[in-house]
């Protein structure tokens, strides 16, 4: 399978009785167009719909390239969450950490004042 197109469940046989898988076309110009290929040899490769109009091929190609650009910007941003969160848990750490300390200083205080009291 090619980036310029996608595997679907359909699918017909080929001169070899093997199954020719059927996919969407990506490319500019036959957008969302389905064809039949063999992943064999044999070289079976057809059109399973007629020709799109060209205005409806361009307007899934749009369409294809905005889900791209939409795709990247969510793994961006899945990226940025985690990153995110990676940082939200260090400083949680950090935090933990500073209140131990403080109620160290604090009961050694109090022991402090205590033994000045006596
Ligand atoms: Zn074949």
């Amino acid at each position: 399978m090619s980036e310029n197109s996608i595997a679907s469940g359909s699918s017909h046989r080929c001169g070899w009785r093997l199954i020719a898988n059927h996919f969407v076309a990506k490319t500019p110009t036959n957008a969302g167009r389905r064809f039949y290929k063999c992943l064999s040899s044999c070289g079976l490769w057809e059109w399973r719909d007629l020709k799109i109009p060209p205005h409806v091929a361009m307007v899934i190609s749009n369409l294809n390239n905005s889900l791209k650009c939409v795709e990247v910007e969510k793994n961006y941003l899945k990226k940025m969450v985690a990153d995110l969160e990676e940082a939200d848990s260090q400083e949680k750490v950090k935090l933990k950490n500073i209140v131990a300390e403080m109620k160290g200083i604090k009961s050694t205080n109090l022991v402090a004042v205590s033994m000045m009291e006596d």
